[in-house]
């Protein structure tokens, strides 16, 4: 009998994660200080985030013990399953092999816990009390409040006003597992009250979200803030992901030709796809990584690879990424976990780099995927998640016209339960490209 689902053990569940700062051919352009130009020091990032956390963002090692009190966490919902999508390959009648890694099996529906667990750990273990942080679509809140509770630590969420009113449900999820959260732009900081003054009818944007929850971390002493991607210690904790699809296709004749990922910031595109690169990077296999991104949001296609600012009051350190411009605000697309004006750094190097390939697509067509793949394999996607689903749909597709059996893997970031007044809109026909 063929799989359909291949699962791992618990004591089968990698130890370590896979950091490839440590196989560049060359090393990572450094984060730079505003004012001075000059790389940034690990002491100028103690005030806003834990020193592991600093140590991992810029560490050498290959790979990097995961702490027992994590995997006991990490245990509560992994190993995830590795599917083989049957149903949906005799569907589009395609000779390719289509599997997907499912993170929607989290607690939070997403990935994003694998990172959230690892930072909320680090800051209990150097004495945070609070920690701040922004949310798009939701789901970054809701993981960051979910690994809070489990390590005593209060935590507050700005959530961009657009979700905010969209997903009612996210923020209450958010509160379920105790953190407070509100929306932003918001009358609590200093540049919250800035935007709401010159925008009063703004949606929001991860942007400006994020510097608010810097502005109160940087002003207050025993509170941190924690960003759910783009850095290189948020790709480090999902690449979890991708090592344990690496043993579970062990327990299968394949292994992948393409992998393929949506990005926001980056994070379960690095997630699923690093531990892949490094095989390819040290002549082993020759897999094709696709990133995937909206066209209401193009960082990786049509932005510049240059250092910009992570967060809209150009606060942060700046990043050399693929960028819109950190004062751009991306309409207010139904994946709100993909509106972000830049990239993670390590992603942005692969894709100028020639070593990971970009492409984009429309809301409207996303859409289709989504409901082909939850008539088919039955889970409901992400919005976000659909992204990845229709370019493995388009490879698959392109197989069957050329007659190659190829493996397709996608990551399933995350599951739609949230996102069903979208996916009314799409029914109702009032769903647009724009
Ligand atoms: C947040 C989120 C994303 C986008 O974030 P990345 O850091 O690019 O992974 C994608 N899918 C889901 C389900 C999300 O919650």
């Amino acid at each position: 009998m063929e799989h359909t689902k291949i699962l791992l053990d618990e004591n089968e569940m990698p130890t370590h994660w896979y950091n490839i700062l440590a196989d560049f051919p060359e090393p990572l352009a450094p984060p730079l200080n505003p004012a001075t130009r000059e790389p940034i020091k690990p002491s100028e990032l103690e005030p806003i985030f834990a020193k592991e956390l600093i140590k991992q963002e810029m560490s050498p090692e290959r790979y990097i013990d995961i702490p027992q009190e994590i995997l006991e966490i990490y245990k509560l919902w992994r190993p995830s399953p590795l599917h083989r999508a049957h149903r949906l390959e005799k569907v589009l009648g395609t000779p390719a092999k289509i599997y997907y890694k499912d993170e929607s099996v989290s607690p939070a529906g997403s990935h994003k816990p694998n990172t959230a667990i690892a930072q909320a750990y680090y800051n209990m273990k150097e004495g945070t009390e609070k920690i701040t942080t922004e949310t798009g679509a939701g789901q970054w809140g809701s993981a960051l409040s979910l690994s809070c509770n489990y390590f005593d630590i209060e935590c507050k969420v700005f959530m961009v006003r657009s979700s905010f009113y969209q997903k009612p449900y996210r923020k209450s999820l958010i509160n379920l597992w105790g953190a407070s959260v509100i929306p932003s732009p918001s009358p609590e900081t200093q540049f919250g009250r800035m935007i709401l003054e010159k925008y009063p009818d703004t949606n929001g944007s991860l942007g400006i979200a994020i510097s608010e929850a810097i502005e109160v971390a940087a002003l207050n002493d025993n509170t941190k803030y924690a960003l759910g991607s783009v850095l290189n210690h948020t790709c480090l904790h999902q690449t979890i992901v991708g090592l344990e699809t690496q043993k579970q296709f062990e327990k299968t004749e394949d292994y992948p030709d393409i992998v393929i990922g949506c990005c926001g910031g980056g994070s379960n595109l690095a997630g699923v796809s690093l531990p892949y690169i490094r095989d390819n990077i040290a002549g082993k296999t020759d897999t094709r990584i696709i990133a995937v991104e909206p066209s209401a949001c193009p960082s990786l296609t049509e932005g510049r690879f240059d250092y910009d600012f992570g967060d809209m009051a150009q606060m942060t350190p700046l990043l050399k990424m693929y960028t819109l411009g950190s004062e751009f605000i991306p309409p207010a697309i139904h994946a709100g976990g993909l509106r972000y004006h830049g990239a993670s750094p390590i992603v942005s190097k692969l894709v100028a780099d020639g070593m990971m390939e970009a492409r984009s697509y429309h809301q409207v067509e996303i859409f289709d995927a989504a409901v082909t793949f939850a008539r088919s394999e039955g889970i409901a996607p992400a919005p976000e998640s659909a992204h990845a689903i229709k370019c493995a749909i388009d490879e698959a597709l392109k197989c069957k016209e050329t007659g190659e059996e190829k493996t397709i893997l996608f990551n399933l970031s995350g599951h739609g339960h949230f996102d069903m007044a979208s996916y009314d809109m799409y029914f109702s026909g009032k769903l647009t490209n724009e």
